[in-house]
C-alpha cells in the first residue's frame, strides 16, 4: 500500500465530521468504526521490529533476523514475516 496515501487517509479520517456524512448513524458507534479504520491503516505503515537480532550460519552468512513487533510485542522473524502474524503490523527489516 502507498505510504503517502495511507498517511493522508489517516489524517482525513481523524478530522472528518462523521455526523455531517450521515446524521442518522449512532455517533459513538461511528467514532468506534473510524478509530478501528485508523488503527488498521496505521498497521499498514511499516515499522521497525524492536531488538532486531541477526542469526548467522557457521560461516557468518545471514539466515534471518528476529525481533519483537513494535505494535503488539509478538515475536517476529524476517524470513517469514513481512507483517506481524499476531496483529498484521507491516514490518521494515532494513537497517
Ligand atoms: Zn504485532
Amino acid at each position: 500500500m502507498d505510504e503517502k496515501k495511507v498517511r493522508e487517509a489517516i489524517e482525513a479520517l481523524k478530522y472528518i465530521n462523521l455526523k455531517s456524512v450521515h446524521p442518522f448513524y449512532d455517533w459513538e458507534e461511528m467514532m468506534e468504526v473510524r478509530d478501528t479504520a485508523i488503527e488498521a491503516l496505521e498497521k499498514q505503515l511499516a515499522k521497525k521490529p524492536e531488538m532486531r537480532t541477526a542469526y548467522n550460519d557457521f560461516v557468518g552468512r545471514l539466515i534471518c533476523y528476529k525481533g519483537f513487533c513494535p505494535s503488539c510485542g509478538g515475536v517476529v522473524e524476517s524470513y517469514r514475516n513481512e507483517s506481524c502474524h499476531h496483529c498484521t503490523q507491516v514490518l521494515d527489516w532494513s537497517e
